[in-house]
């Protein structure tokens, strides 16, 4: 029996919700209505009008189809990669994953092979740009029930900066693991490899979980370099976008872990292809997540069922969350646009196998649509701050 998409909301009116989310709405001919993420921080045009281009494409297209689909998007587009097409694309391609479970009813980890885990294991962001917030941000992710967060390494830094300033670093890190925390630090590609590889070696004796991007995604080699004069695991993989994309990194030996994006890497599709892949190098897979609950849910499904993963990100109380929730007076986190906030629980460190069917998560659609209307009315989407060096140069952000 044919299920065909028959709608699809897209732009204009793909949901655009703050603090910094698109979400991606689809339904069938079987009224199954399908959820997807298709968030890409400070780029909410670009996308909107990739998405534009798919929703014409796949009006008529029969859902249960999802490989094919994904392949007419990635190879019939002929450009290919980068992250808007795949953020595009990831966001339909979770959506239809969605539909496919709630028209099995089961969770899309049972169509990706069954758990292999009976909890997941996860992190939270403190920032850690400005010294002041990392303690009290560390302090309340530890009340909310997480073992494990992950800091910035640095604040803005040139290319080669004073030492004195990776020793701020290493002290905030001492502080962090103080309050009995593990800690993951984020080098966000903010530093070059003069700086970089000192700031590695400091950090060593600290045991960091995970050093993440020490250097920007376009340095593969060099990666490798400081993969092989540190014992700390090397993370990577947010601004990569499909397994093709990781395999320099693998082939250099230069990452221990991958980090790849639901919303940006092509999907749940994608993720689990990936997964797999990386598996083959003695890779783990840490699935990045600072975005929305539809993107976090689509991450669960994969970190449920893959063998490989080890934690998974988690952006309640993120700063940008509270930031935008402050700045346009409203809710929202993680939970304001869910029906059934509490399967995100976090106990001991860890979230419970999501039970639902699809993506396992209800989205509350009144709210979703009340929000992004005010949103796309009021307020211009979230731009990514420019950052400046001492001497005025551009500095990495
Ligand atoms: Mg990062």
């Amino acid at each position: 029996m044919s299920h065909t998409i028959t709608n699809i909301e897209a732009s204009p009116a793909i949901f655009r919700v703050p603090p910094r989310w698109l979400f991606v709405r689809v339904e069938t001919s079987d009224n199954i209505i399908g959820w997807g993420e298709s968030t890409l921080e400070g780029h909410t045009e670009a996308i909107e009008g990739a998405f534009h281009d798919l929703r014409e494409r796949f009006i008529g297209a029969e859902t249960d189809n999802i490989q094919d689909i994904w392949q007419t998007v990635y190879i019939g587009g002929f450009y290919r990669g980068g992250p808007v097409l795949m953020s595009a694309l990831s966001g339909l391609d979770i959506a239809l994953w969605d539909i496919k479970g709630k028209r099995l009813g089961v969770p899309v980890w049972q169509l990706l092979g069954g758990k292999v885990r009976d909890r997941v294991k996860v992190y939270g962001w403190i920032g850690g740009d400005h010294p002041s917030e990392v303690i009290q941000g560390a302090e309340e992710r530890k009340a909310q029930g997480f073992t494990v967060v992950k800091m910035n390494g640095t604040d803005a830094i040139s290319w080669i900066d004073s030492p004195g300033f990776l020793e701020a670093t290493v002290e905030r890190v001492k502080q962090v693991k103080g309050l009995g925390l593990d800690v993951g630090i984020d080098f966000h590609g903010r530093l070059h490899k003069g700086m970089a590889k000192q700031l590695a070696k400091l950090l060593e004796p600290l045991h960091p979980m995970f050093i993440e991007e020490p250097l920007l995604p376009t340095q593969p080699e060099e990666i490798a370099d400081i993969s092989n004069a540190v014992s700390t695991p090397i993370a990577l993989g947010e601004r990569l976008y499909s397994r093709w994309d990781f395999r320099p990194y693998l082939e250099r030996r230069a990452i221990d872990i991958a980090q790849p994006d639901v919303a940006h890497c092509g999907g749940i599709s994608e993720l689990h292809r990936i997964a797999s892949y990386v598996e083959t190098y003695d890779v783990a897979l840490a699935p990045h997540c600072p975005l929305g609950p539809i993107a976090l849910a689509a991450c669960m499904q994969v970190a449920i069922s893959a063998p490989n993963f080890v934690i998974q990100e988690m952006s309640w109380k993120i700063h940008y969350n509270v930031a935008a929730g402050k700045d346009l007076n409203v809710d929202a986190d993680l939970h304001t646009y869910m029906s059934n906030p509490d399967v995100f629980d976090v106990k001991d460190g860890h979230v419970a196998v999501l039970q639902g069917p699809g993506i396992g998560i209800e989205i509350d659609e009144k709210r979703v649509r009340e929000a992004s209307e005010s949103y796309v009315r009021k307020s211009t989407p979230w731009r990514n701050p420019v950052w400046r060096s001492e001497d005025g140069s551009v500095a990495e952000w």
